[in-house]
């Protein structure tokens, strides 16, 4: 991949309404797709530090216990023909939504690991860390049209670090999501179950429950630009027989979707649900996505495996697809002016970046509850961790 700094964009002053007379001037950041397109920026191929575990309790675990493997119905038989609304919702256990988990998980592994980071000590003051999912929302933000977003920043001994903020419109969606929409995402684990095993070689067991607790979550290191990147994403399984047993390289994507049959409906497919799964997938160097086919009925009678790196190819040529170079130059541009945004060393203290489509990026400023993120046990003994700065001289002495 080339290297390329970019700042397009980045970082825009404007004046925003007169106080006291006074102008002030409020940064913000735009995302139209039209000043992030030229090179594809660097990014260092993702590699894997570490991983972690949550059960069914939703328990932190330091070890790959909840990792699932690649186990596909053969391709000699009669192909699949697997009911997704099996299940529902008599075996379904769904996480509780309303705990808000912000990187805690991925916290407690830094902590318990931030003395073996490769890169050479200080890597971790120059990072930034959050979880693959809001990468993912950046990445995808120029070509947004529905939903908005919120990310809280802190700055801790140096490091950034990005935590998600439910908005208002999205906490009221939950709260009211249709039935229909709830069966639907139950369905999406629901395939899941259906193409994992527990052991290597194993066979899928969809008798069981479906608990959305359980989680297996890689821990990532890269660069985009000249952001180091630690972050964590939740990986669906490991292909035991792909080319490459290294990590992300063996690591698969599960992905449902709704049968297709018009030209029509793969070109909608392509312009915007092959976004989500690229940005989702590429960011930690997962190189497959295989999709189920859903009929109306719910079952899943077809399934495609689609590689990261060619997904862009069915839009390349599309006037209203997608561009990588976009996303990952907005990326850099947002991190970019996050980095310059978030000066002070202080995890009580919140710039909150929010966004909605049609609009730039703003800022606004927060201290402690509720957006502050970096918990009391964090903050603390990465602390006492630290040499203990030297002693200065007082006139008194
Ligand atoms: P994704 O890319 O959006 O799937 O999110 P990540 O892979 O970055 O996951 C980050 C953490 O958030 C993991 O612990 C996941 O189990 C959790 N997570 C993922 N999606 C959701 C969600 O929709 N709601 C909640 N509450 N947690 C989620
Ligand atoms: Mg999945």
């Amino acid at each position: 991949m080339e290297s390329r700094e970019t700042k397009r964009g980045a970082g825009k002053l404007e004046a925003a309404e007169p106080r006291n007379k006074l102008p002030h001037l409020a940064p913000s950041l735009s995302t139209d797709p039209a000043l992030y397109s030229g090179p594809f920026p660097f990014y260092r191929r993702p590699s894997e530090l570490g991983c972690f575990s949550l059960d069914a309790q939703r328990q932190y675990h330091g070890d790959a216990r909840a990792l699932r493997y690649y186990s596909p119905p053969p391709t000699n038989g009669p192909g699949p023909n697997f009911d997704l609304r099996d299940g529902y919702p008599d075996r379904y256990q769904p996480r509780d939504e309303e705990v808000r988990e912000g990187l805690d998980h991925l916290l407690r592994w830094l902590l318990e690991h931030q003395g073996q980071l490769e890169g050479g000590p200080g890597w971790l003051a120059g990072a930034i860390v959050t979880w693959r999912g809001h990468l993912t929302k950046l990445l995808t933000t120029p070509y947004e049209r529905q939903e908005g977003w919120q990310l809280a920043a802190s700055r801790f001994q140096g490091t950034l670090y990005l935590s998600e903020v439910e908005t208002p419109a999205a906490r009221a969606q939950r709260l009211a999501r249709p039935p229909l929409l709830r069966e639907l995402m139950y369905m999406g684990y629901k395939f899941e179950q259906y193409m994992c095993a527990d052991k290597p070689g194993g066979s899928p067991d969809p008798s069981g429950e479906v608990n959305t607790n359980v989680a297996f979550c890689s821990v990532l290191r890269s660069r985009l630009g000249n952001y180091p990147l630690l972050f964590s994403g939740e990986v669906d399984c490991v292909d035991h027989q792909a080319p490459s047993t290294q990590p992300p390289a063996c690591y698969v994507e599960l992905k449902t979707s709704k049968e297709m049959h018009s030209h029509g409906q793969w070109r909608s497919f392509y312009r915007h649900k092959l976004l989500k799964w690229w940005a989702q997938s590429f960011l930690p160097g997962v190189p497959n996505v295989v999709a189920g086919f859903r009929n109306p009925e719910g079952f899943i009678c077809s399934l495609k495996t689609f590689p990261t790196m060619e997904m862009f190819e069915n839009v390349r040529h599309d006037r209203d697809g997608w561009n990588p170079s976009v996303c990952m130059n907005f990326c850099a541009a947002f991190l970019s002016f996050a980095q310059s945004t978030v000066v002070q060393d202080d995890p009580s203290l919140i710039h909150l970046f929010s966004w909605e489509p049609g609009s730039p990026v703003t800022v606004s400023v927060h201290r402690g509850a509720p957006y502050a993120f970096l918990p009391t046990w964090y903050v603390e003994a990465m602390s006492q961790d630290l040499p203990s700065p030297p002693k200065t001289p007082s006139p008194w002495d």
